[in-house]
């Protein structure tokens, strides 16, 4: 199931927050424009993870449940060994790094 997934920095008082919205069909992902670059990314990984778990039995009782937690370490994951594209240029020169593992959602 694809549904589209709006991404808007805002300015508000939480570090971010994640609705669905019944009449687009999709996802609306609110990040604080007054943070720094880290704490955004931080905060885009955590709503990103709401968004993939979203739909299951356990995260319409727990906010951050199990499923929502492990989504985010795989995301998490991913996005250190993405590293802004520098793991794909030494990926390139050299092959996959030592231990890499590839996460498919
Ligand atoms: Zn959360």
């Amino acid at each position: 199931m694809e549904l589209p997934v709006r991404v808007r920095s805002c300015k508000m008082k939480d570090y971010g927050d994640t609705t669905y919205l019944e009449n687009m069909k999709g996802f609306r992902v609110r990040i604080r424009a007054r943070q720094s670059l880290s704490i955004k990314l931080d905060t885009v990984l955590h709503e990103y993870a709401h968004v993939l778990s979203w739909f299951g039995s356990e995260s319409e009782i727990d906010d951050h449940s199990a499923e929502w937690g492990i989504t985010y370490a795989r995301l998490y994951r991913m996005h250190l060994e993405w590293d802004f594209g520098r793991a794909q240029k030494k990926r390139a020169k050299s092959g996959p790094l030592p231990g890499q593992l590839e996460f498919e959602f």
